[in-house]
Parts: structure tokens; sequence; C-alpha cells
């Protein structure tokens, strides 16, 4: 009997220490998001159902079953998603965030009136350095409420558009400008290029700001300048973004200008490779098609703004069956009007439905794809961010599924795409920080970004008024 008795202590206290082992035998992880329906949008597209993922220093470092990932972490935070989407971070792959001050200046009009009678003038008259960390705060506070994580652009100041983007903890691939006329912050081509080499160096190892080179376009920057960023860029390592032939004007007048249509030319001289981001790509042929396939060049569609100054239609579908790293931007705000990408996935995909007159042209997956992991791919980044994949950065994003607009749910990309809205996007992690929860941006002050910006508006119009 007594040997019984020993018998039992012992199995009772291995039976009371054996959790206490297990947990002990836990990794520690610094964020565990669980519950939601997981879309990793991987190789093989895997969507895990009642999905975890588990953060560590910016890094995903797994990702399984919610009852996988307790059963092997703990964490010191834990965001209970259950009943929501977890989506990779949004990439917008093409933009001009300080003009969200030039939000609505004017509308209606074509590329060229545009520009050189509104945009250009009210740039001359406006653009400091205040002027764009005003603009960049209210476009990337618009832009993390939306669930974008990354966003690619170009403008003046990029300086301070890095800063004022890194301290709202936001990804950027970050273009200074290069054009040939004098501008805000550069007067001459030398001093552009000054100021971008010493911006490249600033930031090259940010963790989240890629600084890049951003020559304007092959109708406002020379042959010989194009070649000249093409060599800085080849010392630096830094991406080249640049606006390729957005409108037919453009394509008319390169052609005539250089004998070659856009996207040709620019590989004739040597500027395109595997670190370039080409903007718009509306009017391209089959070989220029082949050209940005062949070199791995990114580039980035516009939807929105190519329809609001009816520049025309890029060819995405011929562009997705050979292969090209394109993803979709929303250009300015001054072009679009707003800075949502969920819009830009919906009109893509009916966009090229209706001018292809096939229904089954450019899917819901496929429209996400290119606000994903496609769109990593166009930023030459896909190594670290697009997909929800051990390894990879946790930008990491959770959206509502049950609001009145997308109830009930069937297929869960046709309900990202083709539902879902800015509104939606719950919390918003960026390399492995909050920067959104609940709703309620933690990095930025939006009432005093609304405040600052109606002020813009104010000296924006006096200084139209004044030219007049
Ligand atoms: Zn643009």
């Amino acid at each position: 009997m007594e040997k019984f008795k020993i018998l039992f202590y012992v199995f009772s206290s291995i039976l009371l220490i054996f959790p206490l082992i297990v947990t002990a035998q836990k990794k520690s992880v610094d964020l565990i998001i669980s519950g939601g329906t997981v879309v990793t949008m991987d190789a093989a597209r895997t969507v895990i159902e009642n999905g975890a993922i588990a953060v560590k220093k910016g890094e995903i470092v797994a990702i399984g079953t919610a009852s996988e990932i307790s059963q092997k972490y703990t964490a010191k935070q834990t965001i209970n998603a259950r009943g929501k989407k977890i989506i990779p971070g949004l990439i917008n792959t093409h933009t001009h965030v300080p003009m969200s001050l030039f939000r609505g200046i004017a509308d209606d009009l074509d590329l060229n009136e545009w520009l050189t009678k509104f945009i250009f003038p009210a740039e001359a008259k406006n653009v400091t350095e205040d002027f764009v960390r005003v603009g960049t705060q209210l476009g990337v506070a618009e832009m993390l409420r939306g669930g974008t994580t990354t966003y690619c652009d170009m403008y003046y100041f990029e300086d301070a558009v890095a800063d004022e983007t890194f301290k709202a903890g936001m990804r950027g691939v970050l273009g200074e400008t290069i054009i040939d006329f004098p501008v805000a912050d550069n007067k001459t081509n030398a001093e552009a290029m000054n100021y971008t080499e010493k911006f490249i160096n600033k930031w090259k190892n940010n963790s989240l700001i890629t600084p890049a080179l951003a020559p304007h376009a092959p109708y406002t920057v020379s042959t010989e300048h194009l070649k000249a960023i093409r060599k800085l860029s080849d010392k630096t390592n830094a991406p080249m973004v640049i606006h390729v032939s957005e409108t037919k004007k453009e394509l008319d007048d390169i052609t005539k200008q250089y004998g070659s249509r856009p996207v040709e030319y620019l590989e004739k001289i040597g500027f395109l490779n595997n670190r370039t981001i080409a903007a718009h790509t509306v009017h391209i042929n089959d070989n220029e098609i082949d050209i940005l396939k062949k070199l791995n060049v990114g580039s980035a569609h516009c939807p929105q703004s190519n329809m609001k100054l009816a520049s025309g239609v890029a060819p995405i579908p011929q562009m997705l069956l050979k292969d090209v790293a394109v993803g979709l931007g929303t250009d300015g705000a001054a072009s679009n009007n707003d800075l949502s990408m969920w819009e830009e996935m919906d009109t893509a995909a009916k966009l090229h439905k209706l001018i292809s007159n096939d229904p089954k042209t450019l899917n819901a997956e496929q429209a996400f794809e290119m606000a994903t992991i496609r769109g990593a791919r166009a930023l030459h980044l896909d190594k670290i961010i697009g997909s929800l994949e051990i390894g990879k950065r946790a930008d990491i994003v959770i959206v509502d599924t049950d609001d009145l607009n997308q109830t009930p749910l069937y297929n869960i990309y046709s309900s990202l795409v083709y539902a879902t809205k800015a509104d939606d996007v719950r919390t918003v992690i960026i390399d492995g920080k909050i920067v959104m929860l609940n709703r309620n941006l933690l990095t930025l002050n939006e009432t005093l970004i609304k405040k600052n910006a109606n002020i813009y508006r104010q000296k924006i119009i006096k200084s139209l008024e004044s030219s007049e």
C-alpha cells in the first residue's frame, strides 16, 4: 500500500511540473497577433483560418494556426484578431506625398494643362521644406489609416519627407526629384546631384527608409543628366524612380526627339536596370514590355490617376502574362484625389475588364497581389516585404470583416478587393511596431495635421490669386 502511495505522489508531482516545463520551453517573442484569417500571399497563396503570427525584433519568426503558435510562443504583447483578416501591409508604388496639400486644387484637366497652368506655378510659389513636412504628415497619416505600410515617393526636399516618414514609423522608397529647371530645393543640376548624393548617404542604412534618385521623366531630364543619375545610382546602389510613357504626347515627343519610344530610348542610353522603378508605363508596346521584364524594371500602375487625367490605359494584362514586376500606385493626391490602395485595387480590376471586354481579366487575387507581393517586387523589396512569411519584416495589417459592406463573406480576395474600404483597416504594424491600434494613430497627431493643412490651404489660395 505504501508503495502505491509513493508512486501516486511521484506521478502527481510530474503532472504538476509538466505544464511548467512546457511553459519554460516556450520561446519568448515581442508580439503575437492571433485568431484571424491570415492571408499570407506566399508563393502557394496560403490562407490560414484562425491563424497567428509571432514577431520578434521586427521580423516574422513564426506563422501558423493560433493553437500552434500559442503552444510554442509567449509574447510581451498579444493582439486578438479573432474574426478579422490579417494581411501583408499594402504597398503604394507611386506617390508625391507632399502634394496632399494640393488635393483638389485643379481637377478635370489633361496632364499638360494641369501641370503647366496649375501644379508647376503652385509649386513654384509654395513648396518649402515646411510645406513638404506638413504635406508628408498629412499623406502618411492618410496612408497608414488605410493600411498602406510602404510607399514610393518622388518630390523636392525629400530629406524632410524621409525624416517625417521615419518619425511616423512608415516604410518608404523615397526619391529626390531631379528635373532640368530650377525648383524649390535646387536651382541647378549640380546642386540637385549634390543634394541627392548627400541624402542617399544619410539614409542608406536606415531600417525603414530606402533613399532613391528620382529623375522626373525622359521629357524633363536630358540624356546626359539621365546617364549621370544612372552612374550615381551604380555608385550608391540606390534605386531610380522615374515617370515613363505616361501620355501619348510624351510618346510622340520622345519618339520625335530621340527616334525611339520612351522605354526603348531609356534602354538604349543604359538607364534601365533592376533598381529602376518606372511609373505609369501607359503607352508601351510588346517590345517595351519585354525590355521591362528582361531588365527586371519595376512598374507602378496608377489606374485612377491615368483615368482622371485621361492619360490612357497601361497594358497590365499583357504585362502580367509576361510576369513584369508591376505594382499599384495612387500617384499624388492632386491627381487622384486620395491615397487609398483599396480604391486602386478595385479600379484596376474593373478598368481592365472593361477595356478588354472580358470580365475574367485581372481577377481579385491578381489585384491584391499587385498591392502586396508584386508591388514589393516593383520596388525591388520583395526579399523583405510583400508577404507574411518567416524571415520577412513584420509589416502586418489587421482588417475588420464584419462591417455592413463586407457582409456576407464568401471569398477572401473578393472581399478584400471589391468590398473592403480604407475605413475597415483596424490596426497597422510596421517593422514589428504598432503604428495604428484600433484605428488610433500612435505616431501622428491627426488634429494638428488637419489644422496645419488648412493653414496651407489659405496660403496656397492667396499665392495663386496674386499671380492673376
Ligand atoms: Zn507621378
